[in-house]
């Protein structure tokens, strides 16, 4: 699934991402008020923030981001 850049949200998004989620490249979208999109609890330190990751990669997250229409995803043609 394509990646999306967490600017392209919004400004109630921001990137949300364990150590694992850096090391896989698999950071989750996090919307203010909310949660990550995916139901994954935010419980440990946002190593993905700190680290500077810019693109949400959680497949979850990007099938909610694309169901929900936060963001136009280009078709392929
Ligand atoms: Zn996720």
């Amino acid at each position: 699934m394509k990646k999306v850049k967490v600017k392209a949200l919004g400004n109630m998004f921001s990137i949300f991402g364990n150590r694992g989620n850096v090391w896989t490249d698999t950071a989750h979208a996090y919307q203010s008020g909310r949660g990550n999109l995916c139901g994954t609890p935010a419980l440990s330190s946002n190593i993905a923030a700190m680290v500077g990751m810019e693109e949400v990669g959680c497949p979850e997250c990007l099938k909610q981001i694309a169901i929900s229409g936060y963001v136009q995803v280009p078709l392929n043609r």
